[in-house]
């Protein structure tokens, strides 16, 4: 598989914010946000078998148990990301993935929570609403909101495709806070009001 780095840090969003984490960054991506923050995963990264990923893992692990494999979109090397899900499960290892909500979750969710991205207007991209009915009360859907405009979607998202999973908005770095609080509030929306802690803390 192509992977574009491997490394320690704390989980920066979503069920597991703040908790240590082995990130497993997979290279190549089916999509182009246009506010995109890691554009060196899109593409290239190095060819990595099994093994080679099992033990970068393992070295950089020391005590943590909690493994975040991202991109880019993971899912598109789902063929042969499964095997390396299912040994980590095996050495105790909670994993997640996180996706951009293109790709179906496949044989990877019997291993792994799914977070699913869910693209709203201002990126640029779409996501298939239709995998959200997949998601269970382990995995989490993520919203990262720039405008009232992508808020508005991501009620209209949840009104119209009811989710088990707990529902994250996140807004972008840099985005004027308030009047996306005030919105969350005055609409009493079902979602956890999150910032992007790797960003706050300089991580990519
Ligand atoms: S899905 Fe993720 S990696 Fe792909 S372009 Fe969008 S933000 Fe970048």
């Amino acid at each position: 598989m192509r992977v574009a780095e491997v490394f320690r840090s704390l989980q920066g969003e979503g069920r597991n914010q703040g908790r240590p984490t082995v990130f497993l960054r997979l290279a190549g991506c089916n999509l182009a946000c246009r506010w995109c923050d890691t554009p060196y995963a899109r593409a290239g990264g190095e060819e990595r078998d099994a093994a080679w990923v099992l033990d970068a893992v393992r070295e950089i692990a020391g005590p943590c148990r909690l493994v975040c494999v991202t991109g880019g979109e993971p899912l598109l090397q789902q063929e042969y990301l499964v095997p390396v899900l299912a040994a980590l499960s095996r050495e105790g290892f909670a994993c997640e993935i996180e996706t951009n909500g293109t790709v179906p979750f496949g044989p990877s969710h019997a291993h792994s929570a799914i977070t699913m991205d869910v693209k709203c207007p201002s990126s640029g991209e779409e996501s298939d609403l239709s995998l959200l009915a997949a998601l269970g009360p382990d995995d989490a859907v993520k919203f990262v909101v720039a405008d009232l405009a992508d808020l508005a979607y991501a009620e209209w998202v949840l009104a119209e495709h009811p989710v088990r999973a707990e529902v994250f908005v996140s807004p972008v770095y840099g985005a004027s806070l308030a009047p996306l609080v005030d919105y969350v509030l005055e609409q009493n929306l079902p979602v956890r009001f999150s910032l992007q802690l790797h960003k706050l803390i300089g991580v990519r």
